[in-house]
């Protein structure tokens, strides 16, 4: 995109900081479904799932742990089993081999160090094998304790196609984000802008004339 046309389209929508609160409240009415896809009932499998879902996809999560969880219900009963049962376990998650020497991991250091249950902090939470910070923010989040923003792929893509932030690396797209989205809307904005990215700003083929941001979007083709 030339540089003129760029610098055209943020005049036109505006400064972020005015833009963020339309941006979020336009978001909550289309998509008041915008929650987390992955099933789960407690914090074991709330880690557990998260931890599945890197490199594929919420369904085929959901697909596995249905029968995971029945048969691995505390930390103890992933060690319990040789790494290759567990690997035969989630293996349509992919990368099923480290993905089970990970699970293991962490399940260690829970049992070891914090009685077998999941820590709240990020601190404690990206020091468990496999986890790293997305992984941590989606679970403190999701536990009321929200620390800080996740960052996927749909958040970086429309974070960078909203003009939010024109970083990379998923950890400077945070630091962005954090100094821009309102406290209290730090859980829901990841999930808003996931459901949006899947249904709407699609990757290859935004569809900007159906969506409810095209106004407020420098990116908009409308
Ligand atoms: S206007 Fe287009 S590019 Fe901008 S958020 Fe909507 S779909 Fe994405």
């Amino acid at each position: 995109m030339a540089r003129s046309y760029v610098h055209e389209a943020r005049r036109r929508v505006g400064p972020k900081r005015a833009r963020i609160r339309p941006v979020i409240e336009r978001l909550a009415l289309e998509h008041p479904d915008a929650v987390i896809a992955l099933r789960f009932l407690d914090d074991i499998e709330l880690l557990v799932s998260v931890m599945l879902s890197a490199q594929t996809t919420d369904v085929t999560v959901n697909r596995v742990t249905e029968s995971l969880f029945r048969k691995y219900r505390r930390p103890e009963d992933y060690l319990a089993v040789p790494l290759e049962e567990l690997e035969r376990d989630i293996r349509p998650t992919g990368t099923f081999r480290q993905k089970a020497r990970n699970l293991q991991g962490a399940m260690r250091m829970l049992v070891e160090e914090h009685d077998g249950e999941v820590p709240t902090r990020l601190e404690e939470l990206v020091r468990l094998p496999g986890v790293g910070r997305k992984t941590a923010n989606v679970v403190a989040a999701e536990r009321g304790a929200t620390q800080g923003i996740v960052v996927d792929t749909h958040v970086r893509r429309l974070s960078q196609r909203l003009g939010f932030s024109r970083q990379e690396d998923p950890v400077k797209i945070e630091r962005d984000l954090r100094r821009l989205v309102p406290r209290a809307d730090w859980a829901r904005f990841p999930h808003l802008l996931i459901w949006h990215g899947r249904r709407v700003c699609i990757a290859r083929a935004p569809r900007c004339a159906d969506c409810v941001l095209n106004d407020l979007c420098p990116s908009s083709r409308v």
